[in-house]
């Protein structure tokens, strides 16, 4: 079923290892209430693909195609995605004792957040597989991704979101023509309504970890970290964890450029930051549990981490186990705290998504978890532009 362009041979379950077709359209493993990953014939890619060929080619994450699922030049799916900034950050560094911190700045993504990257993906193939309508609940920045990817492809949108989610979320998504359905509760109930269309079977349900194709976008954020550390891992990766598919994500590109041969060194540690407000992922991994618990009351002005319990927490703790990581909570004073730091010291208008980081690094550098040579990268997963309903000058 590989072909040139794509080395995709199959979905599997990472929980029980039972294999499904990639060649239909596929949901997570039934069995294990679990998503599925995408598989790859890395053995045949490490021997025919070199990694100085894909350098070469333009900009973009599709100059990564076969490690991705569309299988013909034709059937990808752009609006100039990937390849964002790795940005250093002296002055933030040498205040916190650091000599190679960096940032990744996901906010010049089209939509300006990470979410474009893998609903470029899953759109491009969900549409090549047939699919004509999707349904997608949201915290904020996946429905205005999904809704202008839909529109690119000419395929119809709907998208269920809370109440209050950011308005530049609320009027990106009408704008680009899709159906918006504002739910009195949080992203969970509105995945629930979602799901309920999808069972339908007119919709297809593009939720975080729900469907197997999101991730293979998101985990190209990790290809393009290996590429710029000349093909070597940072020693630490800060990523807020809302659905937490970015952390899983470059957790799978961690094990993919090591069976391609193209990464051999010591992977990252992984590091999960969450909201106080929200913050299912720290307490189980301070409980040493290896699956999350719904968390009562989120409240978080963060709006892409008040996800009370994520579809692919199992792969989360996995992901922080496995890589030697940690997790941990911050305040929204903290985080706005933060905001303003990134602003002023580094020119960077981060979300607060991407502002939290730069909290949970200030306390990871006071209790000595980080070394001063370590390479440490926050990624900014989006602008905060489209936070200004919240901004706190
Ligand atoms: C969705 C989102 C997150 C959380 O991403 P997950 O992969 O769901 O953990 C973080 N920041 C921003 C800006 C987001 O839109
Ligand atoms: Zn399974």
């Amino acid at each position: 079923m590989t072909t040139n362009y794509s080395y995709l041979a199959g979905l599997s379950c990472p929980i029980c290892g039972r294999v499904f077709d990639a060649g239909r359209v596929q949901t997570y493993c039934p069995d294990c209430a679990s998503p599925l990953e995408a598989v790859y014939d890395l053995g045949r890619a490490g021997a025919e693909v070199r990694r100085e060929a894909i350098a070469a080619r333009p900009k973009g994450l599709w100059r990564w195609h076969e490690l991705l699922p569309a299988s013909a030049p034709g059937h990808t799916l752009s609006l100039g995605e990937g390849d964002t900034p790795l940005l250093p950050l002296p002055r933030t560094g040498s205040a916190l004792g650091l000599r190679h911190l960096y940032l990744k700045d996901e906010s010049l993504n089209p939509t300006g957040s990470f979410k474009a990257r893998g609903l470029a993906v899953a759109v491009a193939r969900a549409a090549e597989l047939g699919v004509k309508r999707l349904v997608i609940p949201t915290a904020g920045n996946a429905g205005g991704a999904l809704a202008f990817y839909a529109s690119r492809a000419g395929l119809q949108a709907r998208v269920y979101m809370p109440a209050d989610t950011p308005e530049a979320n609320q009027i990106e998504t009408r704008m680009a023509g899709a159906e918006v359905v504002l739910v009195d509760g949080l992203i969970n109930l509105a995945g629930k309504q979602a799901g309920e269309l999808a069972a339908t079977g007119e919709w297809f349900d593009m939720s975080t970890f729900k469907e197997p194709y999101r991730m293979e976008g998101k985990k190209i954020m990790g290809y393009e970290l290996a590429e710029a550390f000349g093909w070597s891992w940072p020693e630490v990766i800060i990523y807020p964890t809302g659905g937490g598919m970015g952390l899983v994500a470059i957790w799978k590109a961690v094990r993919e450029l090591s069976e391609l041969g193209w990464v051999l060194g010591r992977p990252p540690r992984m590091v999960a930051v969450q909201a106080a407000g929200c913050a299912p992922v720290v307490r189980a991994f301070e409980q040493g549990r290896d699956a999350c618990e719904l968390w009562e009351g989120a409240e978080t002005l963060a709006s892409g981490l008040r996800v009370p319990k994520s579809f692919g927490d199992k792969l989360i703790m996995r992901c922080l186990r496995e890589s030697g990581g940690t997790a941990l909570a911050v305040s929204d004073e903290q985080i706005l705290a933060a905001q303003r730091r990134l602003a002023r010291e580094e020119g960077i208008f981060a979300a607060p998504e991407g502002a939290a980081n730069l909290a949970a690094l200030e306390q990871l550098a006071a209790s000595g978890w980080l070394r001063p040579d370590e390479r440490v990268v926050l990624l900014n997963t989006g602008t905060g532009l489209k936070y200004l309903d919240r901004a706190a000058l």
